[in-house]
């Protein structure tokens, strides 16, 4: 079947926008849409609102712009093409929406009519304030599955392609550079553990020169699912359903193979010349580190992560010192990618049970039904797409992420576990179970009968 030439509405009235917009009245012409997925009946005699609404789209109704994962070259891979606005509705290549979960505030900017969802960003001077060196890897589907290896590049490779087909195109990555005050490197600097050099350690306050990567998701499906070791398919499916059908082209739209997912992006900050980070001649430190906002911003003592996150940039710039780079990456998975409420209601849980080490895991279990959604699987693409081909310092103890960037083809040459002494005083029951279950250490690795004896505080210490 043709294509549907669908009218431009830019500039009409919001309330004509979706009016013209229509493609699919009956989705059950359709040879190709799974017969589970059909617009919702009404069950109102009143008139829908929404009666004119596009609820999905189907390859026989679209001409998506080519998107070739892994090409050879940019223009050969081509643009991703999220947006439904202009002609997006039957040229639109990507299943989801820009800026990860923050897509939400977007359009309640638009819902709210503070923004005109045919704004045209200007993106004068918003270049990357220093440049990421190519690698083979942005030209290969295997390598990179979880971002858009051209995503900082996008206003300059294809704003000719936005003019001509009349879509938006927009960034997923954005590149800078800053200055960052820490309380803990101010301490370093005053107990001579940093020297300040002017180009990292700026002063005696301790404030260091950072250069920052801003990355939002953008998945490869395909890749994701052989990542996971599960067939497209049923990623699809699990994607569609277990979101209660928030994305049906998921499973309407099988020729879409690119999926921008409602989730946290990643920011990585390089301390030192970023131009090291790729050079296999200089020495890498690396820390990936997972969100905890209760302990990374609010001091939080239940857990190791702020001190584990200033022990890893101390150690980052002591390597940029010594003429190498340190990487800091950090992931929005708060509380291993079940968020915070899951999060405290496990702290409940264990602080009513008593806290010891060896019922750590057990009690995230009970709720959450595993006791890590983090899946390290798609970690390891921001750290190819940098070009790293070696870790001689990884700043972490944990066994997920350095089996997944072994695996990915990264060797690591020495693995440096959080002091003894930065370890707060009710975090040892975290610490003490995650080496039990296969945390690397240099030190005693208890068994399950001694983890019994490592207890926490309990609500009755502190009231
Ligand atoms: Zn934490």
């Amino acid at each position: 079947m043709a294509p549907v030439a669908l009218p431009r509405t830019s500039g009409l009235p919001q309330s004509q926008i979706f009016a013209d917009h229509h493609i699919c009245k009956n989705p059950e012409s359709h040879t190709h849409a799974p017969q589970k997925v059909a617009a919702p009946k009404k069950t109102s005699t009143k008139a829908a609102p929404f009666d004119d609404l596009v609820l999905t789209t189907y390859p026989e109704d679209s001409s998506p712009i080519p998107l070739s994962w892994g090409a050879a070259g940019p223009q050969a891979r081509g643009p991703v093409v999220a947006s439904r606005y202009h002609d997006g509705l039957t040229k639109h290549n990507s299943i989801g929406a820009h800026s990860g979960s923050y897509c939400v505030y977007h359009a309640l900017a638009v819902g709210s009519k503070q923004l005109d969802p045919y704004h045209v960003a200007d993106y004068t001077n918003s270049q990357p304030a220093f440049s990421v060196p190519e690698q083979k890897s942005w030209y290969n589907a295997k390598d990179i599955v979880a971002m858009d290896p051209f995503g900082h590049l996008t206003p300059y490779l294809f704003d000719e392609t936005s003019k001509t087909e009349n879509v938006e195109i927009r960034p997923t990555i954005a590149i800078t550079k800053a200055t960052m005050q820490l309380f803990e490197m101010k301490d370093a600097v005053a107990n001579k553990r940093l020297e300040v050099d002017g180009q990292v350690v700026l002063n005696e306050n301790g404030d260091l020169s950072v250069s920052k990567v801003a990355v939002e998701p953008v998945w490869y499906l395909p890749g994701v699912a052989e990542r996971f070791g599960v067939p497209e398919t049923e990623l699809r499916r699990a994607l569609f359903e277990d979101t209660n059908g928030m994305y049906p082209e998921l499973v309407t739209r099988p020729d879409i193979k690119v999926f921008l997912p409602p989730i946290g992006g990643l920011t990585v900050y390089i301390f030192g010349n970023p131009a090291f980070v790729s050079d296999p001649s200089r020495k890498l430190a690396l820390r990936v580190h997972d969100e905890c906002n209760g302990s990374d911003v609010f001091g939080s003592d239940i857990c190791t992560c702020r001190p584990y996150l200033m022990f890893g940039i101390e150690e980052a710039v002591k390597e940029a010192q010594q003429g190498g780079s340190g990487v800091v990456v950090y992931f929005r998975k708060e509380g291993r990618a079940l968020g915070e409420v899951t999060k405290y209601l496990v702290y409940n849980a264990r602080k009513r049970g008593g806290d010891t080490a060896d019922e750590y895991f057990h009690r995230t279990e009970c709720i959450a039904g595993v006791r890590d959604m983090r899946f390290q699987q798609l970690m390891p693409d921001v750290l190819k797409w940098l070009g790293i081909t070696r870790i001689d310092r990884m700043l972490s103890m944990s066994n997920m992420k350095h089996d997944a960037i072994v695996e990915q083809g990264i060797p690591i040459v020495e693995r440096v576990p959080i002091p003894d002494e930065l370890v707060p005083p009710d975090s040892r029951v975290e610490i003490d179970a995650k080496i039990n279950a296969g945390y690397f250490t240099n030190g005693k690795v208890m068994d399950q009968q001694e983890l019994k004896s490592v207890h926490g505080r309990t609500w009755s210490d502190i009231e």
